[in-house]
């Protein structure tokens, strides 16, 4: 083709002619013939190939408004999680009077180094791929084989994080797919120890933690559960390979119901908390999370607004229920993602994972344009986190196990089915 029009990941394009416009959600520049895939905004996909009318066809669209289930919504939701857990990086370990001293009295607003670089992301977001590849493997899995048992494919997937922590697990581990060929995933920021024995402990695909455990560790990596069906049970499920206790592992369905909820029903975050509590709270084991959320419902009612002393009395955010409380409740407080991520780091505790659970809330509701741009520009694996996104509506919507074409293999080569 002779134009020089090609949409990236995420592009909105339009058709004049036609009146359709489409979310980009797969291109394929590498093939003589180069092709694009898009979803309407029905959810149909379209698989457009770039002739030399394509150019004439369609146009760059900067105006349309982010659609309920808008496949934008999934990279705002993964993205924003990782600015959040980012920002929180360099000051994980401080307390509020150390924040203010070293960033002044407003504390940490802007990427600084941690890890060795700005931008650094941490075993939060590192996990939260690795679940999202696994959640992907899983769906690929389910169309060649008919069946399938998903948090037996994340566990794999997790097994692979390890991996790259260098902790041997107790099983034998597929190291294939390209996830794990990022390099820049091969690093250890701060796993969490639960997280790592577990892990290496397990026998079995599937096998659930045998631990007391209600850390963070759970809750902070499931947000891409909320885009793929049963999301309470798929958080719960996959956050129990290692966290043994109800509350470690109930917290984590619940916050991927309540994106969920968000993202497919288009409900308020207020509303999908209270209608998630509706749904899920009387679970047993359920108590603790159920009391902390409707303790920020409370106080977001009442316009009381997340200080650090203030989040200091809910907790540090390194228990489950306290994360997502913490999360929520900055989320809920503020008026844009810059804002709601700076409340949910700076206090006195576990600042990136609450700056992850209130990235992945308001970049689900505001989309990745609402991410300031020096902290998109700074973020660590910003290219490898987009393609996820992307991946997690254009594989299981796309693969076609009997599509013995290079497009049908391609799509098995990055995320065997196991
Ligand atoms: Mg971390």
């Amino acid at each position: 083709m002779n134009g020089t029009f090609r949409p990236e990941l995420f592009d909105r394009i339009t058709a004049p002619a036609s009146g359709d416009s489409l979310r980009v959600i797969h291109t394929d520049y590498t093939d003589p013939r180069p092709l694009i895939w898009g979803r309407r905004d029905d959810g149909r996909i379209f698989r457009i190939p770039l002739t030399d009318s394509f150019d004439t066809e369609w146009q760059p669209d900067d105006r349309h408004e982010l659609a309920v289930s808008d496949p934008a919504r999934i990279l705002g939701c993964l993205l924003g999680g990782a600015v959040g857990d980012a920002l929180g990086a360099a000051v994980e370990f401080s307390d509020w009077a150390t924040i203010q001293k070293q960033f002044g009295p407003a504390g940490i607003r802007q990427m600084v180094p941690a890890y060795g670089r700005v931008g650094a992301i941490t075993d939060d977001t590192q996990m939260m791929l690795f679940t999202a590849e696994g959640l992907i493997r899983a769906t690929v899995r389910g169309e060649a084989r008919g069946i399938c048992d998903m948090a037996s494919v994340v566990h794999h997937a997790l097994l692979r994080w390890l991996a790259t922590q260098h902790v041997p697990a107790s099983t034998k581990v597929g190291m294939d797919g390209w996830l794990i060929t990022e390099s820049e995933l091969w690093s250890r920021r701060a796993p969490g120890n639960t997280c790592l024995s577990a892990l290496s402990q397990s026998s079995r695909f599937g096998e659930f933690a045998v631990n007391a455990s209600k850390g963070c560790g759970g809750v902070m990596r499931v947000a891409a559960c909320a885009f793929f069906a049963n999301p309470f049970e798929l958080g719960s499920e996959t956050a129990r390979l290692s966290h043994g206790h109800p509350t470690g592992y109930l917290a984590a369905g619940l916050f991927a119901d309540i994106l969920k909820l968000i993202w497919r029903e288009d409900l308020s975050l207020h509303k999908a908390c209270v209608e998630s509590l509706a749904r899920h709270g009387d679970l047993p084991g359920m108590e603790e999370t159920r009391q902390l959320v409707e303790s920020v419902l409370e106080l977001h009612a009442q316009g009381i607004r997340p200080t650090p002393s203030a989040i200091e009395r809910l907790g540090g955010g390194w228990i489950a229920e306290e994360a997502l409380a913490i999360g929520l409740w900055c989320a809920l407080s503020a008026e844009n993602l810059e804002e709601g991520v700076v409340l949910a780091v700076n206090h006195s505790g576990d600042s990136d994972s609450t700056g992850l659970i209130a990235g992945n809330l308001l970049g689900l509701i505001h989309g990745p344009s609402a991410i300031p741009g020096d902290w998109l520009s700074q973020l660590e694996l910003r290219q490898v986190i987009t393609q996820i996104a992307a991946d997690i509506t254009f594989v299981p919507h796309c693969y076609d196990p009997d599509d013995s074409t290079d497009a049908g293999s391609a799509i098995w080569l990055r995320y065997p089915g196991w």
